[in-house]
């Protein structure tokens, strides 16, 4: 392999330049040119790629979002559409691919491999944590740190006013950002779709937090939970059966997809970055690097996308137990 080409697809999230300036620099150490690919699969099928050096990623490691930009790509789910991507790579004498996103992603690098059997290693970028074989995505530590931080300000006006506050996170069907910013953030409920709680246990569980002298509550919600059809009827549903609570939603949104990356998630994407470049001149392809007990890892890309990444028990239990 004389030429490796990286993108990023799907959301963005925090943590994705980092990853993007390892790969770069990666290639710089292993004596291979790298190629940016613009706007994910969209930009593969058009040819828009740069070469890009180790000082094109110079002051990038600090900064959200993602400089190739990312774009969700229709014409990539066609086989035609693939077949247009394969035959710019080959034009321009790419011989791997790394694709930096989530779980569709690395199902379109699963396709790409299959028919075309060009390398292709994947680093998992989302803020969402829902894949297997890493303990972490990138992107996925900061936006908890943004979110415990927005919760916190929350927090200040739900006590001065005695309110009850449903927060809403991001999260898409998993509720890692939901758990852990509202054992961190110190919620009296959290709702997340892997326990459904029901609307009953979330009733008691108002009722003993009154009966116990709490005069504010934050009920931390992620998107993905089905208790009710969205946060706001939930809310609805809560003030109908009391009357006397003063009710407020909170959508956090986009912000959580954004800013300066945490250290945490630098240091990730700079590790899965090195391992990409190397898995791919090791003649790996298939698999999506990962972070598993503090070693790099990895796990081939059917595994990856499929696998249930399950909650932690015990972290349920902590945070049952610390919100009394
Ligand atoms: P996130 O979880 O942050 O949204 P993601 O990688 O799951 O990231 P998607 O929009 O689902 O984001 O997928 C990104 C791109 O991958 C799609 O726009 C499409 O081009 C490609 N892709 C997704 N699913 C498939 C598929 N079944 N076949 C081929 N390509 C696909």
């Amino acid at each position: 392999i004389k030429k490796i080409a990286v993108l990023t697809s799907g959301g963005d999230a925090p943590g994705m330049n980092a990853a993007i300036r390892a790969v770069v620099r990666a290639c710089t150490y292993y004596r291979v040119d790298c190629i940016g690919v613009y706007r994910g699969y969209q930009g593969l099928i058009e040819g828009d790629f740069e070469m890009l050096s180790a000082r094109h990623v110079s002051n990038i490691i600090n900064k959200g979002g993602t400089i190739l930009k990312s774009a969700r790509s229709e014409e990539f789910k066609t086989v035609e559409g693939r077949a247009k991507a394969y035959e710019n790579l080959k034009k321009a004498g790419v011989g791997a691919l790394v694709i930096i996103g989530g779980d569709g992603t690395f199902t379109g690098g699963l396709k790409f491999i299959e028919e075309f059997n060009f390398p292709v290693v994947g680093i998992p970028g989302t803020i969402d944590n829902d894949i297997y074989g890493t303990d972490n995505t990138i992107g996925y530590d900061t936006a908890l740190n943004t979110v415990v931080e927005v919760i916190d300000k929350i927090r200040d006006t739900a006590s001065s006013h005695n309110r009850l506050f449903f927060i809403e996170v991001m999260g898409r069907d998993a509720g890692f950002i939901a758990l852990n910013t509202g054992i961190g953030a110190g919620a009296e409920e959290i709702l997340i779709p892997e326990k459904n709680l029901g609307l009953d246990r979330l009733v008691e569980s108002l009722d003993k937090s009154r009966e116990k002298g709490k005069t504010s509550s934050i009920v931390v919600v992620s998107e993905g939970d089905k208790i009710g059809k969205n946060v706001f009827e939930l809310a609805d549903y809560i003030k109908e059966k009391y009357p006397f609570y003063d009710i407020r939603v909170s959508v956090l949104g986009h912000m959580q997809r954004g800013g300066s990356p945490s250290c945490y998630d630098r240091v990730l994407a700079s590790r899965l970055g090195v391992a990409a470049v190397e898995a791919l001149l090791d003649r790996t392809s298939g698999v999506m690097v990962g972070v598993t007990n503090n070693e790099v890892t990895s796990v081939g890309f059917n595994k990856a996308i499929k696998m249930n990444h399950d909650i932690n028990e015990e972290l349920l239990k902590v945070a049952e137990i610390t919100s009394v």
